[in-house]
């Protein structure tokens, strides 16, 4: 996707602040953190809503997951906690139609969300 901002991230041709990169996922900072720490994990791959998902993207998804947790390591908030979520579509308020996960800590957070 050539004007997809995430999939320029992904690739480098936007600079970003990389925290944890693999074959399959990129996490950065998000530009306008929620808390102290706000990464998004992409996958590499151009994929543009949750509804997007195929049973092929199971691993896919898990690495995002597997990703979020070593981000919430080395952010050192894995033990004080931290919230994972995934906004589809306009109810939910997604504004980048590239899939991301948002990795949120660093604060106390109330539930449920507005
Ligand atoms: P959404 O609302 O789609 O779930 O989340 C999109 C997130 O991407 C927002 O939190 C927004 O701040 C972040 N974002 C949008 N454009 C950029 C960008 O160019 N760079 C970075 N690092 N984050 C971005
Ligand atoms: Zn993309």
């Amino acid at each position: 996707m050539t004007h997809c901002i995430f999939c320029k991230i992904a690739s480098g041709e936007i600079p970003s602040a990389v925290v944890y990169d693999d074959e399959h996922v990129v996490a950065f900072r998000d530009l306008n953190p929620h808390a102290p720490t706000h990464v998004l994990v992409v996958p590499r791959r151009h994929i543009p809503t949750l509804n997007d998902l195929a049973p092929a993207d199971a691993e896919l998804v898990g690495r995002m997951y597997l990703a979020a947790r070593e981000v919430a390591r080395q952010e050192g908030i894995a033990e004080t906690g931290y919230r994972t979520v995934f906004n589809c579509n306009a109810d939910a308020g997604q504004t980048v139609f590239h899939l991301h996960l948002h990795v949120l800590g660093g604060r106390s957070m109330i539930w449920p969300p507005g």
